[in-house]
């Protein structure tokens, strides 16, 4: 195993993709202190560097949208539509032990490790997110999520228990990679006034924003005619509801959301006044083709989220990509998640320009550091950035040959292939070490998973 943060660290390769430059055969990186000192082509053997050999280092991958504590969900609710599917998913966190939310939240960082992902935006409710990413060392923005469409508890009662938890949360993630942010969960989820109160409280307090926005047909249906079932629901419960009968993100922007430390996670059928909306606020988008897919959403215009290429005159809206929860996608794979997202942009919009394997593996790093606000630490392999990086072989059999490494990643490659994650200089996941994550017992808490998972099966509410 590699120290915490070896001194001086020389890591070589047949191939390195850096991002902000073009792919270097032979090549080798040069790490200090956690920072990266040099990114160039290998001339030498002879010396003390860990050779990978057929294999590319690339830039940790950045998941912007994951729910890492709903590991425990994978695959306990299949084939259902969205709205219920939600309900459902809510209705059982009732059943899970903050014991067991800790247990799957390392399980599902410790997942993430192992498929080349460095860093994470995570939305979660539970609170259990942000201690197991301190210990595994992941680098992330965790946002408590806030709730509350009813006016079953006011708006200053819900601000006073936010506040209380932000606090033990920045106490627990002292001195670590992690930030803590906030969550207004959705739309249909928190009032508007609460959601009014959310912005101001994130502004003066300087925490990042994240909300789920323009995800499924029922929501746009409530925010713009007032319609669906979400609206059908509210009358069943009493809900008041002013339509605001325009597009999610004008919505949102109404109301404060929107700004340069938001990020929006969806936006599955945007308008392009809805897209210039948010460019103009400055806030980010987190794409996740599997998830809308999966839960029936549709497909996210990538040009309407407002992404461009890293070589286009202009820089787009920063966009990055998200698996969302294993609830709705299964695995975080990000390989397979980039693979999706081209496929189903050429899919939909029957051209290959839709979106290229370029395109994904930079919305898969520097795009999402730069939709986090990351970018000037992490994303690209450049002098001076933080030593984050993860290691894919090219060895098996399903790869080679390999013509091109962007296309071999992007195409062919799948999480089962890294074989090493690096954060801030420091090992956090080596395939080869029976030891996978240094420092942490993921054994006990795959147990703890499994026996809740038991109860899962079985579970009904009351
Ligand atoms: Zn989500």
């Amino acid at each position: 195993m590699i120290s915490k943060k070896s001194k001086l660290l020389r890591i070589r390769a047949n191939w390195i993709v850096p991002i902000a430059s073009a792919p270097i055969q032979s090549g080798e990186i040069v790490i200090e202190n956690g920072v990266i000192l040099e990114v160039r082509q290998s001339h030498s053997k002879a010396d003390d560097a860990l050779d990978f050999g057929n294999a590319v280092i690339l830039p940790g991958l950045v998941n912007v949208h994951t729910h890492l504590d709903y590991t425990v969900m994978r695959g306990l609710i299949e084939d259902v539509e969205f709205f219920p599917w939600i309900r459902e998913l809510t209705a059982r966190k009732a059943a899970i032990t903050q014991e067991e939310w800790e247990a799957s939240a390392l399980v599902g960082g410790a997942e993430a490790l192992a498929a080349g992902v460095t860093t994470i935006g995570d939305c979660c409710d539970s609170g259990a997110v942000p201690g197991a990413a301190v210990k595994l060392g992941l680098r992330a923005i965790v946002y408590q999520e806030v709730f509350g469409i009813d006016e079953l508890r006011s708006v200053d009662a819900i601000l006073e228990e936010l506040a209380a938890k932000v606090n033990n949360l920045k106490g627990i993630t002292a001195g670590s990679l992690v930030e803590i942010g906030v969550s207004p969960h959705s739309p249909y989820t928190v009032r508007p006034a609460l959601m009014r109160s959310l912005a101001s409280y994130a502004r003066t307090e300087g925490l990042k924003l994240c909300i789920h926005a323009s995800e499924s047909q029922a929501e746009g249906a409530l925010i713009r005619s007032g319609t669906g079932p979400i609206a059908e629901m509210y009358d069943r419960r009493g809900i008041q509801w002013d339509v605001p009968g325009s597009g999610t993100a004008s919505y949102l922007g109404s109301l404060g959301i929107l700004g340069k430390n938001t990020l929006l996670v969806h936006g599955v059928q945007l308008g392009a006044e809805e897209r210039d909306v948010v460019n103009r606020s400055g806030a980010a988008w987190a794409h996740c083709p599997k998830s809308n897919a999966k839960l029936g959403n549709g497909v996210a215009d990538i040009s309407m989220l407002g992404f461009k290429s890293a070589n286009a005159e202009q820089p787009g809206t920063p966009v990055g990509i998200g698996s969302d929860s294993v609830a709705s996608n299964n695995t975080i794979d990000l390989f397979e998640e980039m693979r999706f997202a081209v496929l189903l942009q050429r899919a939909a919009r029957r051209k290959i320009a839709a979106m290229t394997a370029q395109d994904a593996l930079e919305m898969a790093t520097i795009g999402g550091a730069r939709a986090l606000g990351l970018d000037s630490l992490v994303g690209s392999l450049e002098v001076g950035k933080r030593a984050d990086l993860c290691v894919v072989s090219l060895k098996d059999r399903r790869l080679a040959p390999a013509y091109d490494p962007v296309s071999a990643l992007v195409y062919s490659a799948s999480a089962s292939d890294v074989v090493m994650t690096f954060v801030d200089g420091a090992e956090r996941y080596s395939k080869d070490n029976l030891d996978h994550f240094p420092g942490v017992d993921i054994g006990c808490a795959n147990n703890v998973m499994d026996h809740a998972a038991v109860r899962m099966r079985t579970w009904a509410p009351t």
